[in-house]
């Protein structure tokens, strides 16, 4: 109790002060409240820890005798840590309007007691547990949630099953247990489920190849990595929850953009603004005490925006902490009064916000794919990794493409701030001559990739050590030392999706490869017979220019600059086969995704445009009827352009209304491309009449924050 009241003061204390007063030092509380393998080895015996762990290599299900001590264990150490729920948390494909606080994941607090049913009395006295059935199971009505089909209300049962390989935690008195989430059936109906599926793809081919090929002999797994950069803009809440469009679609729909905005790129890597700095401190801290640790901090381009990344893992683990992190972003940030904002482009003119994917596959013995290291060893699967990477980008190219494509990354992607929409990999300059040489019959190894010196031109600071390829941020898919990284992935995408597609593809380009030395050719010809026929995806210029869109069409490769082109792909023979084949996606599970992604950008904006026309009638025509009457005694000058502006709004506004009385129905594509090709412009042109009319009202008059106020609030 007494321990409970000073947790309670300092809780306090801290919440009053904005988190001034931590109350403990977050490097010591490190993982303190996660499940983890320390944890287990300490509290489990250790033949059934080793039972546990081996089952997670073999896939085998945990026996019912173990799965009953690991649930007492687990409660007894969730309750040292003051827990009183425990939650199966998964992730439904979300989607559609109101992006704001990102993708966030789903769960129903259970209370971690029960009536004690072996008890002799009648009465059933209640006893305090965590029955190992509901920890590795749960199941709840799935209709609700998007499905595609796959559920609906009277077939409506679906499943939660604790994913093994990521760890239980403890936050907000809630004991966390990461799911997949399956109908009864067991076809997938969320994100994580087709993710853990293309990783054992993933396990499978990839130990083939090693065995092909000869190398790492010692593996026995295989894993792919993900560590992501998180970009956000942080608003005060007060401004967020007066504009309507913020509220209801995570985007501001109107606003001119002030004389200072993103000129000179200022704010890049300035100093955190203090009270952001105190919600990503203590961000920072419940993620180390979960298990995250944070590994990076900064301001990012544009004005408001900042971004945070952490300590690279597993992929399930660290698709599982981006969620929590926008989680915990939005739940801290609401004691702060301020507001996060997840979405891809909440200000127009300035830069949007992504999720850099940087990803990487290997063995549990430490080689990776995309190292070339210092041993024979490394360079050989190096230059094999990535001929399996061109492969799977060159022949799935739309199937990445679709994993960005989102109502919100619509306005990024192609957009000089982010990659284009053609999706292309860049494994550095010096690499793609090294390809031109194995192609040409050169060896596999002899790719030099030692680090340069450089002298800096003074003696006071030391020379540098550059790395052998340079960086290129006009590129989908740059290489970064030991790492890809996908950078068209949007801000408030769930990152389970585009990495569970990178997973596949390179699955595919291992199995590929496997098999072709398999059947008889050497590796070497192999490799380079793969460089061949998947060159033309290697591109290691300006990916913003308007030459490369123009080279990249007579390559073939794809420019699908709209959700809508691109979903149009994604459920293609060759695609479902894809998916089939590498037991990730069984076509019916193909096929309802794609129609829960264009529900999901149907859905996006015609709340889109709803909104728009909800705040034009009620806020912005109103204000300048306001602005007009005030200016009508002055100078005509300065009342016939406010004339001309409250005209063209009325004039846009009937335009857009009567385009979406007219929608079609009942025809997921033909909806889509309505919104796409007929809405957007109406609103496009909607937008350009209030902002000029805000660009002429009087100070004040504006029935909304500004964009001034809302980018420099802090
Ligand atoms: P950048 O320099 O591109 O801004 P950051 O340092 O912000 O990169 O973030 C890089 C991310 O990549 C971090 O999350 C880091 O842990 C992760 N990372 C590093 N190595 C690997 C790897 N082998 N596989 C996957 N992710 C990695
Ligand atoms: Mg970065």
């Amino acid at each position: 109790m007494g321990q409970n009241t000073s947790t309670a003061v300092l809780e306090a204390v801290n919440t009053m002060t904005g988190g001034a007063f931590p109350m403990k030092d977050p490097l010591d509380a490190a993982g303190s409240c996660v499940f983890d393998d320390k944890v287990m080895a300490e509290k489990l015996p250790a033949a059934i820890l080793k039972r546990f762990q081996d089952c997670l290599i073999s896939g085998d299900p945990t026996t019912e005798e173990d799965q009953k001590i690991i649930a007492d264990t687990l409660y007894e150490w969730a309750r040292e840590r003051g827990a009183i729920d425990f939650a199966h948390w998964f992730f439904p494909l979300r989607g559609g309007g109101g992006a704001v606080g990102g993708m966030l994941g789903a769960f129903k607090q259970d209370t971690l007691l029960d009536l004690d049913f072996a008890s002799k009395y009648v009465t059933k006295p209640m006893k305090a547990c965590l029955p190992a059935e509901r920890l590795f199971q749960g199941e709840t009505d799935g209709s609700s949630f998007p499905n595609g089909g796959l559920r609906v209300t009277h077939s409506a049962a679906a499943f939660t099953t604790w994913d093994r390989t990521s760890a239980p935690f403890v936050l907000n008195k809630t004991l966390y247990i990461p799911c997949a989430f399956v109908t009864h059936f067991g076809k997938c109906i969320d994100e994580k489920t087709p993710l853990l599926r293309s990783m054992d793809a993933v396990k499978v081919q990839g130990l083939r190849l090693l065995k092909a090929v000869g190398l790492g002999k010692d593996a026995n797994t295989m894993h792919s990595y993900l560590g992501w950069e998180q970009e956000f803009f942080v608003i005060d809440a007060e401004h967020y929850k007066a504009r309507p469009d913020l509220v209801n679609t995570g985007r501001s729909l109107f606003g001119k953009l002030p004389t200072r905005h993103q000129q000179g790129d200022l704010n890049y890597f300035q100093p955190i603004p203090t009270s952001v700095a105190t919600l990503l401190d203590r961000v920072q801290a419940l993620m180390l005490e979960v298990g995250c640790p944070m590994a990076v901090k900064h301001n990012e381009v544009a004005p408001g925006q900042h971004e945070m990344s952490p300590v690279f893992r597993t992929a399930n683990v660290s698709c599982d902490t981006n969620v929590l992190f926008m989680e915990v972003m939005n739940r801290e940030a609401q004691k702060l009064g301020l507001q996060v904002l997840f979405h891809e482009k909440p200000f127009a003119g300035i830069n949007g916000s992504g999720k850099h994917a940087n990803w990487s596959v290997g063995t549990d013995t430490g080689l990776n794919f995309f190292y070339l290291g210092k041993t024979e060893e490394g360079a050989k699967l190096f230059v094999t990794g990535i001929a399996c990477l061109s492969y799977g980008l060159a022949q799935y190219n739309e199937l990445v493409r679709c994993t960005v494509a989102t109502a919100g990354n619509d306005h990024r992607l192609g957009a000089q701030e982010a990659p284009p929409a053609i999706i292309s990999l860049y494994p550095g300059q010096g690499f793609e001559q090294y390809v031109d040489s194995i192609i040409a019959g050169g060896d596999l190894l002899g790719y030099k990739a030692e680090k340069k010196k450089q002298p800096t031109g003074c003696s006071q600071a030391m020379f540098i050590e550059a790395n052998v390829e340079d960086r290129n941020r006009t590129a989908p898919f740059p290489f970064c030392g030991n790492r890809f990284e996908f950078r068209a992935v949007g801000s408030s995408q769930n990152c389970c999706l585009p990495v569970m597609v990178c997973n596949a593809i390179m699955a595919a380009g291992m199995g590929k490869l496997a098999g072709m030395i398999e059947g008889g050719m050497s590796h070497r010809d192999a490799v380079a017979a793969m460089y061949k026929e998947n060159k033309h995806v290697i591109f290691t210029g300006n990916g913003y220019s308007d030459e490369w869109k123009q080279d990249a069409a007579k390559r073939g490769l794809p420019n699908l600059n709209t959700t809508p082109k691109a979903l149009a792909t994604w459920n293609s023979d060759k695609n479902s086969k894809l998916f089939e084949t590498l037991k990730i996606y069984t076509p019916e599970e193909t096929a309802a995704r794609q129609e829960v992604m264009y529900e999901n950008y149907i859905s996006c904006l015609s709340t889109e445009a709803e909104t728009m026309v909800d705040m034009t009638e009620t806020g912005i025509l109103p204000a300048c009827a306001r602005d007009l009457q005030k200016s009508s005694t002055a100078n005509q000058k300065y009342t016939v352009p406010r004339k001309v502006a409250y005209e063209a709004i009325v004039d846009e506004l009937e335009k857009l209304k009567s385009c979406l009385e007219s929608k079609p129905h009942g025809d997921l594509v033909k909806e889509a491309d309505y919104f796409c090709d007929t809405v957007k412009p109406l609103m496009v042109s909607l937008r350009k009449a209030v902002d000029t009319a805000e660009s002429l009202m009087e100070a004040g008059v504006y029935p909304y924050p500004t964009y001034e106020q809302m980018i420099y609030s802090h």
